[in-house]
């Protein structure tokens, strides 16, 4: 691989939600020296989010995004090296590890920290992609603002649709939720507070099949398995809300994942099977995906990497 490494780092940390900082604030603490490269969408996913009540300290809640610029201020007072930039390649064939930005400079890394997240899924309909941005959205927090008063329609039936439907039923007529099966896999607590929500439809059994649509998102065709029907529902915005996929592209080849690109992490720890890379948050965790989840697999992360460079300085 052809490339002049720019600059050589002890720790480099990528991706800027809960896991990334958390692991720069360790890491800085612990004199690391740690440089942070934020990614595309810097403080990760929950700057798409209102309202967070289940991250402890903060008794009366928090915007998502207000949390993650005080994550972020704590990690640059901590003395965290804080960057733009998308880590867009990495060649882990041998120490120091490199890792490519934004597709032109090179950084070289005695210990790399990963907590690139994980995105939205789509449907993988043609007219959803033809109409992503005009009326079709996988974030409703986002976009719900532009279809005040609208019937809208939602895909989806875990934590995050319903959060997004009783969001979306605050702002718009009416919201058409597609359910696959013919229950929900979203908390108890959730699908109560969207059973009783009065302008949320359900819709059981549910798939949609079409986003219809020239210029923008007109219609919608869904088909009931159970009844074995189909059904146009006029709406001007359809939202997706079914899960995410890990960002783990970049580093496939290299260190271990599962079927789903979720990277593998040493029970217990935040280590990959690579000798001083880790991995924290939502790119190897399925199952818990929470902020404060992420944020401590962060903290395990940076005590990992400042365990595996003293051990290094000291052969
Ligand atoms: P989940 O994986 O929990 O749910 C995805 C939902 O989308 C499922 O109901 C699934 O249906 C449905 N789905 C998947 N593919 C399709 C498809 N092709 N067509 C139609 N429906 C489909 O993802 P979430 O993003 O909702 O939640 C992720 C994690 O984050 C969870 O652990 C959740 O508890 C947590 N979370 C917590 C929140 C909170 O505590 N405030 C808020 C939001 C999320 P099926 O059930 O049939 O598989």
């Amino acid at each position: 691989m052809a490339y002049e490494a720019a600059e050589r780092v002890h720790c480099l940390i990528i991706g800027s939600g809960p896991a990334g900082y958390t692991a720069a604030i360790y890491a800085s603490r612990a004199n690391l020296k740690p440089v942070l490269y934020q990614g595309i969408q810097p403080g990760g996913q929950l700057t798409i989010t209102t309202e967070v009540e289940n991250y402890p300290g903060y008794p009366t809640g928090i915007q998502g995004p207000d949390m993650m610029i005080d994550f972020e201020k704590q990690a640059i007072r901590m003395g965290a090296d804080i960057r733009f930039g998308l880590a867009t390649k990495v060649d882990f064939s041998k120490r120091p590890y490199r890792v490519e930005i934004d597709e032109e400079k090179w950084i070289e890394a005695e210990s790399v920290i990963i907590c690139t997240g994980a995105s939205a899924k789509w449907l993988g309909l043609e007219s959803e992609q033809r109409l992503n941005g005009f009326g079709v959205s996988a974030c409703a927090v986002c976009d719900g603002f532009f279809f005040k008063g609208k019937e809208v329609a939602i895909v989806g039936a875990g934590d995050t649709a319903c959060e997004e439907a009783l969001y979306l039923s605050k702002l718009c007529s009416t919201v058409h939720m597609f359910v696959r099966r013919g229950e929900m896999r979203a908390s108890k607590v959730m699908q109560d507070r969207v059973l009783k929500a009065s302008n949320i439809v359900v819709y059981w059994n549910t798939e949609p099949l079409e986003v219809i649509g020239g210029q923008k998102v007109e219609a919608v065709r869904v088909h009931n398995k159970q009844k074995d029907k189909e059904e146009i529902i006029p709406i001007s915005a359809f939202f997706v809300a079914i899960g995410h996929q890990p960002n783990s592209d970049i580093f496939k080849g290299w260190i271990d994942m599962d079927e789903q690109g979720y990277i593998k992490t040493i029970s217990g720890t935040a280590k990959t099977n690579l000798e001083g890379v880790f991995a924290a948050g939502d790119v190897q965790d399925k199952n818990y995906r929470q902020a404060v989840t992420a944020a401590g697999s962060g903290c395990m992360a940076a005590l990992d990497a400042e365990r595996y460079l003293s051990a290094l300085e000291s052969i």
